[in-house]
């Protein structure tokens, strides 16, 4: 037995060692765009070797012995795709307000998996998944490789207050509702606050999001009023901080996003009601905005259907996706940084990529749409040395789909190929 292991374990070792040493792939790209430079190159060889990128060049290199070939000539080569705003965990169906009451949360992860395959498998090779406490879990079991899904960056539970939108126990009967606490991510002050990121952190978060107005789904009566104090939302982002974590904040009305903006948030979530006042207060503060226009028409589509969503939630439903659409364009115009997010979870997952036609809809060139969910998410993330772009030193994350997407973003629906970290999930 322990002749076998040890054989075993020597057989790991050679395929490791060999697949890092000498593994290279070449990819011929038909076209390839360059996020960076905002323009589309004519055929390109693309030379991967392990997990990175070594090289980029003008047509197509022949491969030497041992290289693996991939075809893409008949493509459109581009970074993989990075949703900054996404719910693996959750599907927001009608079934989704009884499903709280029925599913364990073993069901949950198996469901988060299910999701993180097809967002993968879509192009979207990194998220930030914005609230599900079984996300840590599944960001590890992918990162081993023991899972397939994209690289994400997990928030785990979100930070909300009494009856706020990220209180779980929402819409319960009385005795059902009991009394969270910060280890559920129900905070009242600012130490309870404090309390609620160190158990994040505790628990292997890597940004904490906060619930600082109300919103759209939650069985509750308002979306848009602030529901944080200043001293609470200081408290979060300082707590934050200091751990070395970064922060998020949903936000429809203008009061939260202030507060929260004030407090050194680093991105807003949805910013349905965003005031000039605001935008130029983001501008100054370098904070980012996440536009999440598939929520707005998704869910004002379903709340249309009768019963779909409860009476509470289908009215502001109807009222959010318009306002979303009209503050988008201004807050472009005004120069506000931008970064791709969806809300994926709110609609299925694995049709992020409809954003891009919402967001060229809204004013966006095509270009500056996919650098948005390229080169601008890795900077949110601050990873722009690694992630976002194709050239040598970054990490191979690397996607292909038909036709041009910057002659037609709908294009960006269709992925023929993705590699993530250098393996390949998707095409030839
Ligand atoms: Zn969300």
């Amino acid at each position: 037995m322990r002749f076998l292991l040890f054989g075993l374990s020597l057989a790991l070792f050679f395929t490791v060692t060999s697949s890092s040493a000498r593994d290279r792939t070449l990819i011929h790209c038909g076209k390839l765009v360059d996020v960076e430079a905002g323009e589309v190159r004519g055929e390109a060889t693309i030379v991967v070797v392990s997990n990175r990128i070594e090289a980029v060049s003008s047509g197509h290199d022949r491969p030497r012995s041992g290289d693996r070939v991939v075809d893409l000539r008949n493509a459109t080569v581009l970074p993989g795709l990075m949703d900054m705003h996404v719910h693996l965990q959750s599907f927001f169906g009608p079934e989704r307000y009884v499903e709280r009451f029925q599913l364990n949360p073993e069901d949950l992860a198996l469901h988060a998996a299910h999701h993180a395959r097809l967002t993968l498998r879509a192009g979207f090779t990194t998220v930030r998944d914005l609230g599900g406490e079984q996300v840590v879990a599944l960001r590890n079991a992918i990162a081993k490789g023991i899972a397939e899904g994209p690289r994400i960056i997990a928030a785990g539970r979100s930070v909300a207050i009494t009856g706020g939108h990220a209180d779980q126990s929402n819409g319960m009967r009385r005795d059902l509702q009991g009394d969270p606490g910060p280890a559920e991510g129900v905070i009242n002050g600012p130490d309870d606050a404090r309390k609620a990121v160190r158990q994040r952190y505790k628990e292997g978060a890597d940004v904490i999001k906060i619930t600082a107005t109300g919103g759209v789904l939650s069985v509750a009566k308002d979306g848009f009023r602030p529901q944080f104090t200043q001293a609470e939302v200081d408290a979060i982002v300082e707590a934050a901080r200091d751990l070395g974590l970064s922060t998020a904040a949903h936000a429809h009305g203008p009061e939260g996003m202030k507060r929260a903006v004030l407090a050194g948030i680093g991105s807003i979530e949805h910013g349905t009601m965003m005031t000039e006042e605001v935008m130029d207060l983001m501008r100054e503060r370098g904070t980012w905005y996440v536009p999440t226009l598939s929520a707005g028409r998704y869910t004002e589509e379903k709340a249309k259907v009768p019963g779909y969503y409860p009476a509470v939630v289908a009215q502001k439903a109807l009222a959010v996706s318009p306002m979303m659409m009209g503050t988008f364009s201004q807050a472009l115009k005004r120069g506000v940084k931008i970064a791709f997010g969806t809300d994926a979870g709110v609609f299925p997952h694995g049709e992020n990529a409809k954003e891009f036609l919402y967001l060229v809809e809204g004013g966006m060139t095509p270009m500056a749409a996919i650098q948005s969910a390229t080169v601008e998410a890795a900077k949110l993330l601050g990873q722009e040395r690694e992630l976002g772009a194709i050239k040598p030193g970054m990490l191979a994350d690397i996607i292909a789909v038909e036709g041009d997407p910057v002659a037609d973003v709908v294009a960006l629906q269709k992925v023929v190929f993705v590699m993530k970290n250098g393996a390949v999930f998707a095409g030839p």
